[in-house]
């Protein structure tokens, strides 16, 4: 799993500090590992499944939105195309291109709200001390 996504914080057992998950961090919290906290150095794991399927999700939406930048491109292409074909005005044109990459940011701006994500982060068993 490629976790590209930016903005996910934990909170560790330990310390009680929050930290900006690195993505090192976030491909260990995928494979269910334990990591080293950036703090206390003392090692966290996410335990929660609660937490994990939420975390999951983030994945899929990434996935989402690499598709509807797609999406946009191909209309923005096809509005270009219509209006060279004399189907649509120059108006028209910029108008199906400006609601395209309006969606297009709505989108993303939604989405990045949801991303961010503060996990709870538990004590590694392996390594608790
Ligand atoms: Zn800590």
């Amino acid at each position: 799993m490629s976790v590209v996504t930016t903005g996910v914080q934990g909170r560790c057992a330990h310390c009680q500090r929050t930290l900006l998950l690195q993505p090192w961090q976030l491909n260990a919290i995928a494979i269910n590992e334990a990591f080293a906290c950036a703090h206390c150095q003392k090692h966290v794991q996410l335990c929660c499944p609660e937490q994990f399927k939420r975390f999951k999700s983030l994945d899929s939406f990434s996935l989402l939105r690499a598709s509807l930048r797609l999406m946009v491109c191909t209309a923005l292409l096809v509005a270009l195309v219509m209006e060279w074909l004399g189907m649509l005005s120059v108006i028209e044109q910029l108008n199906v291109s400006l609601i395209a990459i309006f969606v297009y940011f709505a989108v993303v701006r939604y989405f990045r709200r949801r991303q961010h994500l503060t996990l709870i982060l538990e004590a590694a068993k392996a390594h608790a001390d």
